[in-house]
């Protein structure tokens, strides 16, 4: 598939004034209130090519936002990769060497294995866990509607409520090929107070999808009761149509060199028979496993030991 699929209606925000920060570790900013609370952190560009989640960070940047209580970080996770963009080959800076949020598990972080993404990802672990909550942003490769992703533990979704947009939460367990960051340390372990989100804002170059970053951040950080009231009053947001949740039974991943969809596939379609036929892996047919199987994210990257598409259900 081509990049040029989609027009180009964002423009990457200039984030090397943000490089130095002030925590030692570069593109990472924690501004502290003084008083107690909890550590969150808003994340942009774990995908370089993702430009909404630059624009929302920045804009928290240059309106002052500032804790009133515990603290904020603002991050940018693969800004190298982001400083690659490219507007003629605009999916190219998605990573340098490789996925950044398939690599966070202790084993992949503390083991011998080398790359531009992991160097990145044991610099910034360390911020990763001092946060009690994570919202990391995200875009898509088509232009569905967002989706929250708020992976399969209860204390999740509740916050994904409580953030209130976007419409679409999703519940999901990630992906074969490696555990993303949002599922990392105590984000991942229902025994932890810790909860974070992954918010897959809309089309990567489109325009609506920096108004669903920064809206999302702001519900976000007013959820969590971080931020002055008054703040928040000089930004509001438009809650929309009430929430409703898919859960993920499973991820197609994709076995052979020789994957194709039945269909053109965007993401968010309701095929109402069990059995109709997805796609073909090699040999394999791929089809769906139960009556209004919802296509979560089908991707274009249709590479061996990569997520296919994600099958789901309405459940509330
Ligand atoms: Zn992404």
């Amino acid at each position: 598939m081509p990049d040029d699929t989609y027009a180009i209606e964002l423009a990457p925000p200039d984030i090397a004034s943000y490089r130095d920060g002030n925590t030692g570790i570069p593109y990472v900013t924690t501004f502290e209130s003084g008083r107690p609370g909890p550590h969150v952190m808003v994340n942009a560009v774990t995908h370089g090519n993702e430009l909404c989640g630059a624009i929302a960070v920045d804009f928290l940047f240059r309106n002052g936002a500032r804790p009133t209580r515990g603290a904020l970080t603002l991050s940018f996770a693969n800004a190298a990769a982001f400083a690659s963009f490219d507007r003629e080959r605009p999916n190219a800076s998605r990573f340098i060497d490789e996925d950044f949020n398939r690599l966070w598990d202790n084993a992949t972080l503390d083991g011998p294995r080398d790359s531009a993404e992991l160097r990145r990802a044991r610099e910034l672990r360390p911020a990763v866990e001092r946060a009690d909550f994570l919202l990391d942003l995200h875009s898509m490769q088509h232009a569905t509607a967002p989706l929250m992703l708020a992976g399969l533990l209860d204390k999740s979704l509740d916050l994904a409520k409580r953030v209130g947009v976007p419409e679409y939460i999703v519940r999901d367990a990630g992906h074969a090929a490696g555990r993303r960051m949002r599922d990392y340390g105590g984000f991942g372990d229902p025994a932890s107070p810790k909860a974070a989100l992954l918010v897959e804002c809309g089309q990567h170059w489109e325009k609506r999808s920096e108004e669903v970053a920064l809206a999302t951040t702001l519900r976000f950080l007013a959820a969590l009761d971080i931020l002055d009231p008054a703040f928040l009053a000089r930004h509001p947001v438009d809650i929309g149509p009430p929430q409703r949740v898919i859960t993920v039974t499973e991820a197609v991943t994709i076995a052979t060199d020789d994957f194709h969809f039945a269909a053109d596939y965007r993401g968010l379609e309701v095929i109402p028979k069990k059995g109709t036929l997805l796609g073909q892996d090699g040999g394999r047919e791929i089809r769906t496993p139960y009556d209004d199987c919802v296509l979560i994210m089908p991707s274009r990257r249709l590479k061996r030991g990569q997520t296919a598409v994600r099958l789901g259900r309405f459940t509330g």
